[in-house]
């Protein structure tokens, strides 16, 4: 994440205040926009970090009040024909360096479906080897992965690089790394030193990049089969994909430091049923269809936007799982992506206003501290312990 912020220079463990970084991204038209007579009406200006939506004049718009035109401001906008290597050297290259240092990092993207929220976090799905980093169509998750690896190979200490892959569903948690066909029961548990974590979720230690990219692989597997089993799984499921990295250097007194860092990329449902404020619209209501999670994410930001003194992460699995994103010890950047066409502008208003409120979220970057090796081995040893009790309840 490059930062202009002026505070982000003092963010290094200083735990100063530090804004959510917001960027907006437009895809370009498809085919079906393309046969529409407005299917361009969102100006992106790149360099002032601008997003203007078109005034309702003159064009008819259907079911809604008639609006002016408006101008939103971001840290970041990418236009429709940004490439993917743009996208993540300005939110995300510098955030890998960030966990490398030992902080933790989350990058969301927010949006309605088909919008390019997967597109962004992990490539163009039609092309072969989509996976593969030198793609230019590889997204911020096999790019971050590549770079990863080439700075470690680089740096002369011992690390260790963890990888973990869940999806949750209608507030199920799903372990897309579990070799196991049945489905577990996966618990949030809270850890005082090291926030919330998920309890059995398989955490696996890679050598290098390719070993990512064929667990990646195996994860697509596992979510095609839930596709098929659940009704529109793809835009009602978050996933979110963890990269931990630990470095080991040596004290003065020859004790084994570890550093450790994470890396949280995270793919949102479709945010189409989410009004302005983050509130689920009448419509979705009337409907059933409410997703929890995104419900609580929206009342969330607005609970820290409102400065207000009970923020409700308890309300769903999401907001515990990144309780430390939103308000808490994390570097965060969201990226929210929206369509150029009238026929979704409805949809893109939505999105700009709530981006647009997340962005005076702050944040309080802490790096984390250095553990001992027994220190660490304790730590494992206490969710051991908590695992069999758990299994034998
Ligand atoms: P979402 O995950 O938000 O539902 P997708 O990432 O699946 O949306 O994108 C929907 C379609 O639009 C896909 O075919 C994708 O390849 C295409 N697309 C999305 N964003 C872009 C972009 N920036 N450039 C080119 N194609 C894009
Ligand atoms: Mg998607």
């Amino acid at each position: 994440m490059a930062d202009r912020s002026p505070s982000a220079k003092n963010g290094r463990g200083g735990e100063r205040p530090l804004n959510v970084q917001v960027a907006v991204r437009c895809r370009p038209p498809n085919a079906k926009e393309r046969l529409e007579p407005h299917f361009n009406i969102v100006q992106c200006d790149e360099n002032a970090g601008q997003v203007t939506t078109p005034g309702t004049c003159g064009v008819v718009r259907k079911a809604a009040a008639a609006t002016g035109e408006k101008t939103y401001n971001f840290d970041y906008v990418f236009g429709p024909t940004s490439t993917q290597k743009q996208v993540y050297d300005t939110v995300c290259s510098r955030a890998v360096d960030e966990v490398l240092e030992g902080f933790n990092c989350t990058i969301f993207a927010y949006g309605p479906t088909g919008t390019g929220k997967t597109h962004t976090m992990e490539g163009g799905k039609d092309e072969k080897n989509s996976n593969h980093s030198d793609d230019r169509h590889a997204g911020l998750i096999p790019r971050s992965v590549k770079q990863i690896f080439t700075r470690l190979r680089r740096s002369n200490q011992e690390n260790s690089v963890r990888v973990s892959h869940l999806e949750l569903y209608n507030e199920h948690i799903t372990d897309l790394l579990s070799v196991s066909d049945e489905a577990e029961k996966l618990r949030i548990y809270d850890d005082e030193k090291t926030g919330t974590f998920v309890l059995g979720l398989a955490e696996t230690t890679v050598e290098d990049e390719s070993q990512v990219f064929q667990i990646l692989q195996r994860s697509a597997k596992k979510r095609i089969t839930a596709e098929t089993e659940m009704n529109k799984y793809s835009s009602r499921s978050h996933s979110i994909f963890t990269i931990t990295v630990h470095s080991k250097s040596t004290s003065s007194d020859g004790d084994e430091l570890l550093r450790v860092g994470k890396l949280n990329l995270v793919d949102l449902a479709g945010s189409e049923n989410i009004g302005r404020s983050g509130a689920v619209s009448q419509r979705a209501r009337e409907a059933g269809n409410i997703n929890q999670s995104l419900l609580a994410l929206g009342k969330v930001i607005n609970a820290l936007v409102e400065h207000q003194p009970y923020v409700p992460y308890r309300d769903s699995k999401l907001t515990r799982l990144l309780q430390e994103s939103l308000g808490g010890k994390n570097k965060t950047c969201i990226v929210a992506t929206i369509g150029p066409a009238f026929s979704s502008l409805e949809e893109t208003i939505s999105t700009l206003e709530y981006a647009f409120r997340a962005k005076s979220i702050k944040n309080r970057p802490t790096m984390n501290s250095m553990v001992t090796k027994k220190e660490l081995l304790a730590d494992y040893t206490r969710r051991m312990a908590r695992l069999e009790k758990e299994l034998l309840c």
